[in-house]
Formats: structure tokens, C-alpha cells, sequence
């Protein structure tokens, strides 16, 4: 289905055909039933979602004869040049032809050696680099956020699979970092065997030839890879740990078992129960989030390990837009959804005038805006909308609004989306000169870069925390899954120079209100804990805050 869609999108066919398969491919792929057997009993895959009675036909000619006619015509009428680019429908063909064009190169062959010598950076860009390693990759990453859908869809087959007594996330996975690379899971059964012969049937996944019994690895379609191990009941906390990681936390932990106990075969021994391995070790359990090998395994042993922030700490958001600039919801619709997920208030933050793509408002517009927000404020009990905006830092470092115009607003979210190239210095004095303004409030996606997708600006992070705490500024987590920025490295730095961040979702709808779960797992990789947290505050502390 996938390269169907890339054949068809370089024959030039309709773009709605070729989205509409490239969405059913994403369906099958998280398909959490084997596709034979629905075919089979219902005649028909119709009713999944983006699958009507054409594509449910096709999907069954590949089920019945491992073929699709269509598609071989289709690579047929193609120059084997586009031929290879459609087997590989993550790479943008028109990002390729570039590329190809720029380089003088004609194959996979001569752009991988292209990648590797360095030209493809030095000639295109990071974000072309990155776009093209990615494609031609084997293994596709994922965003943590992603990764997180099809875990839960993975979850639900793997329980209803006979013989499975336990089912645990682990890896990257379960430490929640930003793009998973590959899914693990950790599975407790009677047979091994039969489980991973049965997941076959998971979606349209392939399996993957492994190193022995206990290990089975799978990809998706998409080159997602899946690997599923099997662990005996009775070890399985020791077995967990191991698993779960990080390499760096594991041989750490080795180490403190090695002193223990010198003649134990099995290094966290044969414990069912992962709190126990580490309570036997001397420790706290430590929140997988943080085992990454800095510093958390001497603060289990004294008991100081954070008490980390949770969702529920969160009492509202700073950060979203609604249909006034690029959101997809009204100002009610916001409030209301924000009231429903039991906050006590929310910042309204449109764009600024100078960001006409995102239909940024004018002065006067803003003006209006404030009016209709303090006329709702009037209906509303227990509840309140903080008077805000996203301004735009200029290039020269001053803000988008004139002071006259910031000075009613409780607070702002000022970020940088323009000019992304300048150079270290110059994009740092840029934000540096930002924050001097006496109505800069909080810092909005520090580094402007989309995982997977584009390098942030360059900028010498700590010199512009060190202001941000000077200036008495805040600065946020990001909580957009596919900017989670701050990184949490960068979260923890600020932390550490005693800064207080807000973790906002910069929701553009009611629906991205949720991605508040991915800005809270950032805010946890980074030790926050709810004190750390701007937005854990009553209205009436948030107020004095951001009082000048
Ligand atoms: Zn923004
Ligand atoms: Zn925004």
C-alpha cells in the first residue's frame, strides 16, 4: 500500500488517492488483528478506519496472491531511478530529485556514500540530511508519542494471545525518550514459541530472522521494528531491569550487585518483583524515566530521588491557540476543554503581527481579542483566561508588540520562528537582547527544533538560561510531541540554575490539549518535580508571578 501510494504519487495521480492509501497503510500497520483472519470472516476490511470497499479489495488481492497487479504496472511504466525511490515511500521523492540534482548522483548507491562523505550537510542542509538518512533507513524512529499509540494497540493483541501471563514496555519505550528506534516489550508466557508465531498475525508485520528462542523481532511495514523477549515469571524484575536500560543505569547497577554480593551467578539474582531487586540492592525503586546513568542510582541510595512530576500537578496551561490565529478551535471550545480536563485556567497566546502564515494579529486585532476575553472571563466561575500571546522575537531581538500593547497582557509566551540560520552568536544576543524587555514572560520552544525533522537554531543554551533567570523570565517544556523543547537535558540544566519552567502544550485544538502526557514525561526525564513547575501555582500565585 505504501509504495502503491509512492508509485501513484510520481505517475501523477490524484493527491487524494494517493493519501488515501498512504493512510490505510498506516491503519494496517497498527491493525491490532491478523488481516487474513478478518478478511476471511468478514469478506471485507471496510469499517477500519480509512479503508473503504476499493483499498479493502486490494488488501485482499495482496492477502490471497502476495501481489499487487496495479503496483507492478505501475513500477513498470517508471525509470528504475523512481523505481528505487518508491521502494521507499518514507523519502519525499521531490526532497530525492533535489538531492540528486545537487549532488550529480543517480542511486541509492552514490547518495548513501554522499551522506557518509558529508556533502549532502554541506551542500543541502541538516534537515535534508536528516530526512534522507531516515528513508533510506531500515529501522525508522519514531516519535515517543507514536511509538506510544501502536505500544497500546500492541498491548491489546498481546494480551488476548493464549498463555501470556505479563506484558511490560521496556527500553527506550519505557524510559520514554523522545523517538523510539525500537519497540520492546517484555512478555511472560507458558511457550515463547507459540507467542511469537501468533504475533506474526499482528498487522502486516514481517518477521525478522533472530538470535535465539527467547528474542523475537518484527517490522512493520512502515520499518518499524518490534522486539519481543520472553522472561520467566520468577525472574521477572530482575529481567525487567535488564531490559528496560539504559546500557549505562544496567552496568551501573551491576556494578553495585558485584560489590554485594561477589557469587551471585545472576546479577540482580531471581527476583519477581523489580522494587525488590533494586531494595535488595540498597536503593529506592527508580522511576525508569531517570535511569539513564546520571546520578540516580547514588540518590536511590539516599533516598533522595526527585518526587517527580505528575499530570495531575498541572492546574493549567500557558500556552495554545485557537481559530483567532491557527487554531483549529474556537476561545469557548478551548475553555471549555481545559475546564473539562479540570484546569483553573489557561493562557491564550495567538501569534503576533509579523507572523502572517499563521495569521498573527494585528495590535488593533489583539485589542479586540483582549476585549472578547475579559467579557468571557465575566461568565466564567472558578475559571479563568489569562490575556496573553505568542510574540514573535524579531531579528534585531525586540518584541512584535509595542509595550504600550504588552502592558495589558498578564503575561507573554515569546518564541523565535523566523530567521532560523543566524549564526550561534547572533541567534543568542538575538534572545539575550529578547528578554530585556520588561514584558518578556516566558521563553516558548527554546531551540525551535521538530524531532526527526529539523535541527533547532543554534544557540549557547546555558547563557541564554543564565538570563532567563537573571531577568526574573520563565521558560517552557514544549509539550508538542514533536518539539518536546526544552530537551530534558536543557530542562535539567535550568533546573540545576534554579529557574522555574512552565510545560505547556501549545495546542492548536482541543484534541492537542492531551499532549500535556508528552511535555509532563519530558518534565520527568529532567527530574522536575512540582515545584519546579510554573503552572502547578493557584491563579492568584500565578498572578503575582508575572506581576512586574
Ligand atoms: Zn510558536
Ligand atoms: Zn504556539
Amino acid at each position: 500500500l505504501r509504495q502503491y501510494s509512492a508509485a501513484l504519487g510520481q505517475t501523477g495521480a490524484d493527491r487524494f488517492k494517493v493519501a488515501a492509501y498512504r493512510r490505510a497503510a498506516d491503519t494496517v500497520d497498527r491493525v491490532s488483528q491478523s488481516l487474513a483472519d478478518l478478511v476471511g470472516r468478514a469478506g471485507s476490511l471496510q469499517g477500519l478506519s480509512g479503508i473503504g470497499a476499493g483499498i479493502s479489495k486490494v488488501i485482499a488481492e495482496v492477502i490471497e496472491t502476495g501481489r499487487l497487479k496495479a503496483l507492478d504496472e505501475a513500477l513498470k511504466q517508471m525509470t528504475p531511478e523512481l523505481r528505487e525511490v518508491a521502494s521507499r515511500p518514507q523519502l519525499d521523492p521531490k526532497k530525492v530529485a533535489r538531492a540528486y540534482k545537487a549532488l550529480g548522483v543517480h542511486s541509492f548507491e552514490e547518495l548513501r556514500l554522499a551522506l557518509e562523505g558529508g556533502q549532502v550537510r554541506s551542500k543541502l542542509g541538516a534537515n535534508l540530511e536528516l530526512h534522507l538518512q531516515q528513508g533510506l533507513s531500515d529501522r525508522r524512529r519514531l516519535l515517543w508519542w507514536e511509538a506510544d499509540k501502536l505500544a497500546v494497540e500492541i498491548e491489546s493483541f498481546l494480551a488476548r494471545v493464549p498463555g501470556v501471563q505479563k506484558v511490560a514496555r521496556v527500553g527506550s519505550l519505557r524510559r520514554m525518550q523522545e523517538t523510539i528506534g525500537d519497540l520492546g516489550f517484555l512478555i511472560a508466557c507458558r511457550s515463547a514459541t507459540s507467542v511469537f508465531r501468533k504475533f506474526e498475525g499482528f498487522g502486516a508485520v514481517e518477521r525478522l530472522p533472530s538470535q535465539n528462542r527467547r528474542t523475537a523481532s518484527f517490522r512493520t511495514s512502515s520499518s518499524v521494528e518490534i522486539t519481543l523477549t520472553s522472561a520467566p515469571g520468577s525472574e521477572w524484575g530482575a529481567r525487567l531491569i535488564e531490559a528496560t536500560g539504559s546500557t549505562v543505569h544496567v552496568a551501573q547497577l551491576s556494578k553495585v550487585a558485584a560489590k554485594g554480593a561477589p557469587r551471585t551467578k545472576n546479577a540482580f539474582g531471581r527476583l519477581s518483583e523489580e522494587r525488590e531487586v533494586y531494595r535488595r540492592l540498597g536503593m529506592t525503586w527508580i522511576p525508569p524515566e531517570l535511569r539513564e546513568g546520571t546520578g540516580e542510582i547514588e540518590a536511590a541510595r539516599e533516598d533522595k530521588l526527585p518526587v517527580l512530576l505528575e499530570v495531575a500537578d498541572l492546574r493549567g496551561d500557558l500556552h495554545m491557540h485557537t481559530t483567532a490565529s491557527d487554531g483549529a478551535n474556537s476561545l469557548e471550545e478551548m475553555v471549555e476543554a481545559a475546564q473539562a480536563r479540570g484546569y483553573e485556567y489557561i493562557a491564550i497566546t495567538e501569534h503576533s503581527k509579523s507572523l502572517r502564515i499563521a495569521n498573527g494579529l494585528s495590535e488593533k486585532e489583539l485589542l479586540a481579542h483582549i476585549r472578547r476575553i475579559d467579557k468571557l472571563n465575566e461568565k466564567l466561575s472558578n475559571f479563568t483566561i489569562l490575556k496573553s500571546a505568542e510574540v514573535d522575537i524579531l531579528e534585531d531581538g525586540t518584541l512584535d508588540y509595542s509595550d504600550s500593547v504588552l502592558k495589558l497582557l498578564d503575561l507573554t509566551v515569546c518564541s523565535i520562528h523566523s530567521r532560523f540560520a543566524l549564526d550561534r552568536k547572533k541567534q543568542t544576543d538575538r534572545l539575550l537582547r529578547a528578554m530585556d524587555s520588561p514584558y518578556f514572560g516566558i521563553l516558548g520552544h527554546a531551540t525551535g527544533r521538530k524531532l526527526l525533522r529539523r535541527q533547532g537554531y543554534d544557540i549557547d543554551a546555558e547563557k541564554v538560561l543564565k538570563r532567563v533567570k537573571a531577568n526574573h523570565c520563565f521558560v517552557e517544556i514544549n509539550s508538542n510531541p514533536n518539539r518536546l523543547d526544552l530537551s530534558a537535558e536543557n530542562a535539567r540544566l535550568a533546573k540545576s540554575l534554579g529557574l522555574k519552567i512552565a510545560v505547556n502544550t501549545d495546542a492548536h485544538s482541543v484534541d492537542e490539549l492531551r499532549f500535556i502526557r508528552a511535555g509532563v514525561n519530558q518534565a520527568r526525564r529532567a527530574w522536575l518535580e512540582k515545584d519546579d513547575v510554573i503552572n502547578t501555582r493557584s491563579i492568584a500565585q500565578l498572578r503575582r508571578i508575572f506581576r512586574r
